[in-house]
């Protein structure tokens, strides 16, 4: 599951002015108040996210935002989609 960081917008508690970390499932609403002094907060983001490298522009969601479709080709000759829009696979 991803670990989130959030950090107080105001002057918060010891706990959340220094930011924190939050373990979320994606289907968790997303997090405003901090858990101890229940002040404001907001995500942080982090640094590893904004050093980290380049997005793939092959990465099948970048693929999919510019319209493009990829497939691999499998063991029967058949064109299988890995991401993007299109049909799903595809016979030569
Ligand atoms: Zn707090």
């Amino acid at each position: 599951m991803p670990v989130y960081e959030y950090e107080a917008t105001e002057e918060g508690c010891a706990a959340c002015r220094n930011g924190f970390e939050v373990i979320r499932s994606m289907s968790d609403p997303p997090v405003e108040t901090c858990p101890i002094c229940k002040g404001p907060v907001k995500r942080k983001v982090s640094a590893a996210f904004v050093r980290g490298k380049p997005l793939d522009p092959m990465a099948p969601s970048n693929l999919e935002a510019k319209g493009f479709a990829r497939y691999e080709k499998d063991k029967q000759g058949l064109y299988r989609k890995t991401g993007g829009l299109g049909p799903d696979t595809i016979k030569k």
